[in-house]
């Protein structure tokens, strides 16, 4: 089994229950059990002006599917949530899932960059997974912890009591 990490958002058309559901989704992903899930977030949006909040969360997996099966199979969820495959960046969406961190893998391809390429400036991002994984080494980029200590929690907001 491979410990991964993925990121969770939506701001579109109730994002508290795509994220809820997504969160259920992930547990019944072939070969992959789900480990524990963040607290949720609310953060800005980023891109283009106008959109709502983003409701944000990490959830952490173990799994035997490889980094090109979970992305599918995450693309797949996005879809079945309603999200346009031809969307522009950035644009609002109704589930937007990302693979943040991979075990120890690190490649970087526009199809499938690990850690994700955002992962180190995205507070929404790194709050939560210091959430469920405060000792966490992300590769090619050192502790977690340190890399939210960097990070302003500008935006963003914690929804739930802290763990
Ligand atoms: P972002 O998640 O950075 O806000 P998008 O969700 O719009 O941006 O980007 C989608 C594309 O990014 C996907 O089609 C996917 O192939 C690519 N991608 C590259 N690396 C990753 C990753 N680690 N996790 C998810 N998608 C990724
Ligand atoms: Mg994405």
């Amino acid at each position: 089994m491979v410990r991964v990490y993925v990121g969770i958002g939506s701001n579109l058309d109730d994002p508290r229950r795509h994220v809820d559901d997504a969160v259920q989704a992930l547990d019944q992903l072939p070969q992959t059990r789900r480990r524990a899930v963040s607290p949720l977030y609310r953060s800005r949006p980023l891109g283009p002006a106008g959109q709502d909040d983003y409701i944000n969360a990490v959830a952490e997996l173990d799994t035997l599917l490889e980094p090109e099966e979970l992305l599918d199979a995450l693309k797949l969820l996005e879809q079945r949530h309603g999200r346009r495959p031809d969307a522009p960046r950035w644009s609002a969406r109704p589930l937007d899932l990302d693979i943040l961190v991979y075990g120890h893998v690190q490649r970087r391809d526009p199809y499938l960059t690990i850690p994700h390429a955002a992962l180190a400036h995205r507070n929404f991002v790194l709050w939560p997974l210091y959430d469920v994984a405060p000792h966490l080494e992300i590769p090619g980029l050192g502790p977690l912890a340190a890399l939210r200590e960097r990070s302003a929690a500008d935006g963003l907001e914690c929804l739930e009591p802290h763990p």
